[in-house]
């Protein structure tokens, strides 16, 4: 099956395959297979007609929880929700149904607004691992190890031994490539933070956990005299398998430190402005070579899981920061929403359009009026474009959104699908009435 995408405005993301307004690119087996401007090749199988609009890598989003879909809006304004919330009302009423079904509407919406590859944690992360499969989404998933009571898992031992379990089951696979996440620096003690880091070790995977993002946890570190990231490095963590989330209150000795170790970031804009918590200093991780991605966190975190809305925050609170309007240009941006995000999950054949390379990718339409004149195509997608100007989307050579409507699955459907389970939920949800309001 050869697959033909023509007449598009290529964008590439390697710097030694050029950009072209009106080029083509085929696909076979699951990869890119050629691309360019001038006359298109014969004998496709299929051929899709881009009509002038923007073709490039599909966005890798490296951090979501993308079951808690049922969380969205709940107390969004409401200090610690954490666990004032958060914790319990997880330790009461969620269920692995929640966490398949939730990933599913999940991935179709990150589906729908481009996003072709998701890092995610949460609880029950066999059964997301299998809704990604099902929606032809690929996925890094991570079994949250925390030392709790947690869904799934009564002990961190348990959730330990459902991570191993995932990586056992996915092992080679193109599709799952799951990862060890124990919570965060606080949430889980140095033994546990150790057995994490052994058995990222032992199946050669990421470890990733969120990491300078609390002032608590801060606090915590500040007393001890240290950071977050020294209290990981004292532990053999900060290392080129640290995927570090957040980052927010990152100090430069820390940032140089990562830089040593080879370790990376996953930054969420949408999510630390929502929380009044802070920006993080990319443009300092970027100057000292850390590789860095983009994530949307968790559906109650950052709302959307859009990487629009991650480009463009990123963006304004960047230059906000520095108080500097050159700092990243848009295509750094993009670069960073697709290939950036691809080489902080260890992914070096993703995330641009080369020959070889995964045929992940994502078409945006230029039909909406906030998308005239195209001076910048970049600039176009980081400050004009949003999901609902995604009009195509392939993962592994197969197309998933066509013309802004998913082909394997029913929005509608799974919407309803994940309400029907949601009554218990609703019901917890209601005990918190009184702090949520
Ligand atoms: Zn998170």
């Amino acid at each position: 099956m050869k697959t033909l995408l023509k007449n598009a405005r290529l964008l590439t993301m390697d710097e030694h395959v050029p950009d072209c307004e009106n080029g083509w690119l085929t696909v076979e087996k699951g990869r890119i297979t050629a691309l360019g401007p001038g006359p298109e090749p014969e004998g496709a199988d299929e051929i899709v007609d881009c009509r002038g609009g923007l073709l490039l890598p599909g966005f890798v989003n490296t951090h979501c929880h993308a079951a808690m879909v049922p969380f969205r809006t709940l107390g969004d304004d409401c200090a610690d929700r954490l666990r004032r919330f958060l914790f319990p009302l997880e330790q009461e009423a969620w269920t692995r149904e929640l966490s398949f079904l939730g990933t599913k509407y999940a991935a179709a919406e990150m589906l729908l607004s481009g996003i072709t590859t998701a890092a995610d944690m949460y609880y029950y992360e066999d059964a997301a691992a299998d809704a990604f499969v099902e929606m032809g989404l690929r996925s890094c998933p991570g079994e949250t190890v925390i030392c709790q009571k947690a869904p799934g898992s009564d002990t961190p031992e348990e959730a330990l031994t459902r991570s191993e379990a995932l990586l056992r089951r996915w092992a080679g696979s193109e599709w799952v490539r799951p990862l060890i996440a124990p919570h965060g620096t606080t949430t889980v003690t140095e033994e546990y933070l150790q057995k994490c880091m052994a058995l990222a070790e032992k199946y050669d995977t990421l470890l990733t956990l969120h990491a300078c993002e609390m002032d608590d946890e801060m606090r915590h570190f500040a007393e001890r005299g240290q950071t977050p990231v020294s209290f990981l490095d004292s532990l053999g963590l900060c290392g080129p398998r640290l995927l570090a989330v957040h980052g927010i209150h990152l100090t430069e000795s820390d940032i140089a430190l990562m830089a040593d170790r080879g370790a990376r970031i996953a930054t969420c804009p949408a999510s630390n402005m929502k929380a009044g918590k802070g920006i993080a200093p990319i443009r300092d991780a970027e100057r000292a070579g850390i590789a860095w991605g983009l994530g949307t966190d968790g559906p109650s975190s950052g709302n959307t899981l859009s990487m629009f809305d991650q480009m463009r925050l990123f963006a304004v609170g960047q230059k906000t920061r520095y108080h500097d309007r050159r700092l990243f240009p848009a295509r750094e941006i993009v670069r960073a929403a697709t290939r950036g995000g691809a080489r902080a999950l260890g992914m070096e054949d993703a995330g641009a359009l080369v020959p070889g390379f995964r045929a992940d990718l994502t078409l945006v339409s230029v039909d909406r009026p906030s998308l005239f004149p195209l001076w910048d195509p970049y600039s176009a997608l980081v400050y004009g474009a949003g999901a609902a100007d995604v009009s195509l989307v392939m993962t592994g050579g197969v197309i998933r959104v066509r013309e802004g409507k998913l082909t394997g699955a029913d929005l509608s459907s799974l919407r309803r699908d994940l309400e029907a389970v949601l009554v218990p939920f609703r019901c917890a949800a209601e005990k918190y009435r009184d702090v949520l309001s």
